[in-house]
């Protein structure tokens, strides 16, 4: 009873999520979009968790990152596959349009974007991290201020939301391969890549990293050493 009347403050709800559609956005990672009835609406950056009960009662439950903003009674999420893993294995192959998963959510406070947030902003994601991000791109609208996105990737093979990328406001760091024609050797993103890309501190941005725990370490790091106030660096880990 106490359980749920600080649920219902707290405004995240524990609901049955009916998979509608799914997207490749790469060898290893899709996007679901969910059907989920009395989803209460959610910011951009937040997350839900996905409750998976087998037949014999046992249970899984993983966070994922709300990858698009709001939009009435549909959530998705976009799942990268780890090998080995409980539960994305079951997200990227096996679950089929129809299937129902548990959604707890939304979730999480502060690492967000709210559209009456002054001040520009700096995302930056690696890997799967740019799931929320992607979200907060959408979410933008022409008043919005200036958002500037810098995606670390592998390869070009790795890229998720391809179609939604090709504005001046985005840059691909691709850590191993880059396509014919891209200047920038490939590494691991460096203080002259935020330099070159970024916005700088003077500038105030909102900064929102994302990714694998050691590549928000280590641009985390790259920021305050940049002279970005650790107050304005919001950062969100995936783990790994
Ligand atoms: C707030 C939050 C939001 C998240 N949002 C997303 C999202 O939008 N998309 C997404 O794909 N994932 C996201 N994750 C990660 C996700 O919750 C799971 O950790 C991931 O899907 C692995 O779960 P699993 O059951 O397949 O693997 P597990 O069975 O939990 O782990 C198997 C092995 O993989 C390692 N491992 C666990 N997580 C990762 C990882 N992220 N990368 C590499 N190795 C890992 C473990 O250490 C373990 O060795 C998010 C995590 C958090 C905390």
């Amino acid at each position: 009873m106490a359980g749920t009347a600080l649920r219902r403050r707290l405004g995240h709800r524990r609901l049955t999520a009916r998979l509608v559609e799914t997207r490749d956005e790469t060898a290893t990672a899709r996007t679901l979009r969910f059907a989920v009835p009395g989803w209460p609406g959610h910011l951009a950056g937040q997350h839900a968790d996905v409750r998976l009960t087998a037949e014999d009662g046992y249970t899984a439950q993983r966070s994922y990152s709300l990858s698009a903003p709001a939009d009435g009674e549909f959530v998705e999420l976009t799942v990268q596959l780890v090998p080995d893993g409980e539960v994305s294995p079951y997200l990227v192959r096996d679950i089929e349009v129809g299937d129902e998963v548990e959604l707890l959510g939304p979730l999480g406070g502060w690492f967000v974007w709210r559209p009456e947030q002054p001040g520009p902003v700096l995302l930056i994601g690696g890997g799967s991290g740019i799931a929320p991000l992607r979200a907060m791109l959408r979410a933008r609208s022409a008043a919005s201020p200036p958002f500037r996105l810098l995606y670390s990737v592998r390869t070009p093979s790795d890229v998720y939301f391809a179609g939604e990328l090709d504005s001046p406001d985005v840059t691909l760091l691709y850590t191993r391969e880059a396509p014919d024609g891209v200047e920038r050797t490939p590494h691991r993103i460096d203080a002259a890549d935020l330099t070159a890309y970024g916005l700088p501190a003077a500038e105030e941005p909102t900064c929102y990293v994302c990714g694998p725990t050691s590549f928000v370490e280590t641009v985390t790091g790259l920021l305050i050493d940049a002279a970005h106030d650790p107050a304005r660096v919001r950062a969100e880990r995936f783990g790994g």
